[in-house]
């Protein structure tokens, strides 16, 4: 029997084509497209969109992203047995699914970018999750060339991409996010829903850029941030003492006797500015 999107059940698409899932690709696939739909509508709405999407392997994402209409779909893949399943749903899709067979953290996303609107949808491998994330937060040029990112990652991961200086999880992914977006945690996926089901479960997070952010360089957040969280139990005096310690908190009007995880976006960002 045909799925909702008149394409074959995804479990068929999996045996036919042999694609046994490889733990070294970080190959955990969804299976439901209720779910898949579920993510993509996390997006928000999709007509003339074109979505950027990592590692599509069977396509149980891919299919939700266009079935709720997007544009095209420009899907990165590194497993090329991926290559005749995710053909199928093209040619199902005509024009609108292009593949690119590569290593998704040597792919240029930005050169990639087409006028109009860009978002990007991914269940990412857990083992490069972070780092696109990253590369995609500090693009050349800001606004970004996406309006949103809606990513699934481990739920501790996604705890640190929303948290806060109220929040036991806040560190530098968590000040370099909230410095250039607002990012809020959508849902949990629990490790049964993926075929194999992983370890842990998982959680789907939404960032949108902020037009304008608090002007300052990136090297110097990370620098400050890289310097207080490595020793994050310490006073800060101490922690950022290589940078200027004491001297520099007090033109930053900060107590030099707190610690990183009480620090807000602004408060890092007044520090980075001093150096
Ligand atoms: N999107 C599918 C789904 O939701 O069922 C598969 C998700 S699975 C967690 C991650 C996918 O990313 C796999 O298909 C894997 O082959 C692919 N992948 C792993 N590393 C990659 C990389 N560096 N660049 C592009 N794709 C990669």
């Amino acid at each position: 029997m045909a799925a909702i999107d008149g394409l074959p059940p995804l479990r068929d698409v999996i045996a036919r084509h042999g694609l046994d899932a490889r733990k070294a690709l970080g190959q955990n696939f969804l299976l439901d497209l209720n779910l898949t739909q579920k993510i993509a509508r996390t997006a928000g709405p999709l007509e003339g969109v074109t979505v950027f999407e990592v590692g599509p392997g069977p396509g149980g994402l891919t299919r939700a992203i266009l079935s709720l209409g997007a544009k095209k779909v420009i899907a990165v893949e590194r497993d090329a047995r991926c290559l005749p399943a995710l053909a199928e749903i093209a040619e199902h899709y005509p024009g609108r699914l292009e593949v690119i067979e590569g290593d998704a953290l040597k792919t240029d996303f930005e050169a990639m970018a087409p006028d109009g609107p860009v978002k990007i949808i991914a269940n990412l491998p857990y083992n490069v999750g972070t780092q696109l994330l990253v590369n995609w937060l500090l693009p050349r040029n800001w606004p970004p060339f996406w309006q949103s990112l809606t990513l699934m990652f481990q739920r501790e991961v996604g705890l640190r991409i929303v948290a806060d200086e109220s929040d036991d999880h806040y560190g530098r992914l968590g000040v370099l996010c909230g410095w250039r977006t607002e990012a809020h945690m959508a849902f949990d996926v629990p490790p049964q829903a993926f075929t194999p089901p992983p370890k842990v479960t998982s959680s789907v997070v939404h960032l949108v850029p902020r037009q304008e952010p608090l002007p300052c360089n990136v090297e110097k957040l990370e620098r400050v941030t890289q310097a207080a969280f490595g020793q994050r139990r310490k006073m800060l005096r101490q922690s950022l003492k290589s940078l200027g310690g004491e001297a520099l908190l007090a033109r930053a009007g900060i107590d030099p006797a707190r610690r990183a995880e009480t620090l807000s976006v602004e408060e890092f960002c007044r520090i980075a500015n001093l150096l």
